[in-house]
């Protein structure tokens, strides 16, 4: 039967956090930003602002800078770190390997990705180790960074203690650490610490703070605490067409969600809402919950016709990503009645 079902809310769907709309706190920011005419590029009062908060947000000097989305974030941030001939170690299922076209190669002119492993979607040291020391030899591209994702491509965090141990293979060889954050709130909101703990004071060189998907329409936070790196890293993003002319409306959003404390607290409530539907799915014996869910994601196994039926009944999800099995997602918005009517549905699928 090809109906679309009658429980499920409008506009609530489990696809991804960035299928979401603007909180109201990023929208107002927007609003009251619109006051006439302000400086462009990034020369307005609501940028100068918001660098001073990210600099109070992690405690200590670190360079701001915003673009457009994720993959310009952490290809531009990883060019700032390596050279042509330089490599990335990075997860097998990380994001810059799997879903951003080449982009992390292309914008730092042919620098290699070599493609770690690790339960979990996390980086196993010992296996970065093993990469690192496999060849010294001219002919094989120089490792440079090490670029892991916060929170994982499968949902999972990385404590302070998991990511000290990559940052001291890092340190051992000389390597940069790049913090792929698209997710990086939740994952804040998963561990409950200061945002200082899994970054700074984990050796993290550059952390991309995702905003999209926590809330905002667009703009992501590239963070370099190696002020070095930051050093040119304005042309590159000019160059690469990700200079913002109006940047006070990605900056007064940041504003908006910093300032109330809102980015926090929608983190925590997308975390909340992904944790009631694990439950809630883990009551149904046809149904295998495959991943630990430790931030805004659950990843299940369920029989291929009920993917089927689920998909005609006008759910959307995705099947493909991480380690396969559907990926439900929640956002700053998921309610507890999409929770409901989606398992209501897949009970009733089941049954059929
Ligand atoms: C969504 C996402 C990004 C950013 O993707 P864009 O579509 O370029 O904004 C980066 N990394 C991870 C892990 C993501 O999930």
């Amino acid at each position: 039967m090809s109906r679309s079902s009658d429980r499920r809310p409008l506009n609530q769907q489990f696809a991804s956090d960035n299928n979401a709309g603007i909180c109201p706190e990023a929208l107002d920011a927007i609003c009251m930003a619109n006051v006439g005419h302000a400086p462009s590029y990034g020369e307005d009062r609501w940028t100068a602002e918001v660098c001073d908060l990210f600099r109070e947000l992690f405690g200590c000097h670190c360079e701001v800078f915003f673009v457009f989305n994720g993959t310009a974030a952490n290809s531009l941030a990883i060019a700032s770190l390596c050279r042509s001939y330089h490599a990335i170690i990075c997860h097998r299922l990380a994001h810059i390997e799997t879903d951003e076209c080449g982009a992390p190669e292309f914008f730092s002119h042919g620098a290699k990705l070599l493609l770690a492993d690790g339960p979990e979607g996390k980086l196993d040291p010992a296996n970065v180790r093993q990469i690192i020391t496999k060849r010294s030899d001219i002919h094989y591209p120089k490792p440079k960074v090490i670029s892991v994702t916060q929170a994982t491509e499968v949902g999972t965090v990385y404590t302070p203690h998991e990511l000290e141990a990559v940052s001291e293979v890092a340190r051992e060889y000389g390597l940069k650490i790049h913090m792929d954050g698209a997710r990086f709130a939740n994952a804040m909101a998963s561990l409950e610490i200061e945002p200082a703990a899994i970054t700074v004071d984990c050796g993290v060189d550059v952390l991309c703070f995702g905003g999209s998907k926590n809330g905002l329409a667009m703009g992501e936070a590239v963070i370099f605490f190696d002020l070095a790196a930051a050093k040119e890293f304005a042309y590159q993003c000019k160059q690469a067409g990700q200079l913002a002319s109006k940047m006070r409306f990605i900056a007064a959003q940041w504003l908006g969600i910093l300032k109330s404390g809102a980015w926090l607290r929608y983190a925590r409530h997308a975390n909340q809402m992904a944790e009631l539907l694990e439950q809630r799915l883990r009551q149904i014996s046809q149904i295998e919950v495959i991943m630990p869910r430790q931030a805004n994601s659950v990843f299940v196994r369920m029989p291929e016709d009920v993917v089927t039926q689920m998909h005609r009944k006008g759910w959307r999800f995705y099947t493909f990503i991480g380690a396969g099995g559907a990926r439900l997602m929640c956002s700053w918005d998921t309610t507890e009645e999409a929770i409901n009517a989606f398992v209501a549905d897949l009970k009733e699928c089941l049954l059929a």
